[in-house]
């Protein structure tokens, strides 16, 4: 594996401010559909009286999370959201009370071996905190006859500009961090741990070296160049542990249990109180917004309402993303709601062209110039222009002589192409070819 990496202007102006909880909306709209795996069917109807933690989806799917609100309230209906990945999912619409009454029965999980670990995993609602939505039991559920799974890599990384969440999250809630890590390594017996959080947090390095020299000093915290995509999971499994994942094969083919550092303090806090997961901390940041922040938001709350508390200018909004601007995706429609998988809403200027910020610049394509540079940049080794000149002639051989599956979506390609070709874009239609 080569792991080159591309260096990024960071933008990450929220780094040290205190995250803040969000206003309770008057209105959420908790969508069914939250993780990388099945819809939950509704578990609630209209009319009916909802608690904070109260289960109002689930689905009979292994593969799956349970969803609870995080509101009390009314339900006023089931709505319809179109997701970006073109799927409709149902929403339970609900009219908040502004009580924010917790439903009974709210207690630490009673928790004695990995399957029952797993069990609570998965009744908490946990999945992928940093962006992929991965149900947690299902990674922590492998099967042991097939993986032998040594090491647990805790993905503190956080490469993409402007995102702090993460950051913030290892400065505010670092015990729960080490609780997590405490229960996993019980429960999963991973002998070795490491955290892998980039040099460009000092603050968080030092916070989390100490937690581990006094709660666990076999946990290993590892400063990370701050190069992009060092998030990535097999670049940081690789800059950790010098283990290579293959094309085809996941982190436990080599050992390697891969949580994102949010999810592990989830996990930290679930242990200890029992409450699911409802609620997720945010960046709200980018040039039209005049106070960024990061803000501790209820599932369910609208991408508006974040921009508007964080004194977004709506006049001048052009773009607005989910996530960071190398990965993340555009919102076409700001009432959307929240969910666990939305770790920042970056809202961009309209006037692009002035913007020194070549992140979101306007593109002009032009022809390839052969220069290389989307070869260098690509973190596995990828022959990106040769990749879209297979994509733009169909031929699907030759695109999985090229390994596009290897392709992890970071962008970087496109990033340093001077041409401005949509190299990594192609890429996402190349390997959705393939599955057709
Ligand atoms: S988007 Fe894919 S091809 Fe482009 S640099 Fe990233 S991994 Fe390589
Ligand atoms: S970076 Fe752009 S111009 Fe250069 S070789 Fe790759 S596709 Fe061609």
């Amino acid at each position: 594996m080569r792991l080159s990496g591309i260096r990024l202007e960071h933008k990450k102006n929220t780094a040290s401010s205190q995250s803040v909880p969000a206003p309770i909306p008057k209105t959420v709209r908790i969508a069914m559909q939250q993780c990388a795996g099945a819809a939950c069917d509704v578990l609630v109807q209209k009319g009916d009286k909802v608690l904070v933690g109260q289960k109002i989806g689930d689905s009979g799917k292994y593969m799956s999370v349970p969803v609870h609100s995080s509101v009390s309230g009314t339900v006023t209906g089931i709505s319809e959201l179109l997701q970006v990945s073109g799927r409709v999912c149902k929403c339970v619409d609900i009219e908040t009370d502004g009580e924010q009454k917790v439903i009974g029965g709210i207690e630490p999980p009673v928790v004695s071996d990995r399957e029952s670990f797993c069990d609570a995993v998965r009744n908490s609602g946990c999945c992928g905190l940093g962006g992929a939505g991965f149900p947690t039991h299902v990674k922590f559920g492998y099967d042991d006859k097939k993986f032998s799974v040594d090491t647990l890599v805790i993905n503190a990384a956080e490469c993409e500009p402007y995102l702090t969440g993460d950051h913030r999250e290892m400065i505010e809630n670092t015990d729960s961090i080490f609780d997590g890590i405490a229960s996993i390594k019980k429960y999963l017996g991973t002998e070795n741990v490491f955290i892998g959080i980039e040099n460009n947090k000092p603050d968080a390095i030092e916070k989390m070296t100490k937690a581990a020299a006094e709660r666990d000093s076999s946990v290993k915290v590892v400063a990370l160049k701050a190069k992009y995509p060092q998030g990535a999971e097999k670049v940081i499994v690789y800059n950790l542990t010098g283990r290579v994942v293959r094309e085809g094969k996941i982190p436990a083919d080599v050992g390697v249990i891969v949580i994102n550092v949010s999810t592990c303090g989830f996990i930290g806090d679930y242990m200890k109180t029992g409450m699911p997961l409802v609620k997720k901390r945010i960046t709200v940041s980018g040039e039209s917004v005049g106070t960024p922040c990061n803000v501790i938001a209820p599932i369910g709350i609208s991408f508006e309402e974040l921009l508007r508390f964080a004194d977004c200018d709506m006049d001048k909004l052009g773009k607005v993303i989910t996530g960071g601007p190398m990965m993340g995706i555009d919102i076409f429609d700001l009432t959307d709601p929240v969910c666990k998988t939305h770790s920042a809403i970056l809202a961009l200027p309209r006037e692009k062209k002035e913007s020194k910020n070549v992140l979101i610049s306007y593109k002009t394509q032009t022809n390839c110039i052969r220069c290389g540079r989307c070869i260098q940049a690509c973190p596995v080794g990828l022959m990106p222009t040769e990749l879209e000149k297979a994509f733009d002639r169909k031929d699907r051989d030759m695109l999985k002589r090229l390994k596009v599956s290897l392709c992890m979506n970071c962008g970087s390609c496109s990033y340093v192409c001077p041409a401005k070709r949509d190299l990594a874009e192609k890429n996402q239609l190349a390997k959705a070819l393939l599955r057709t």
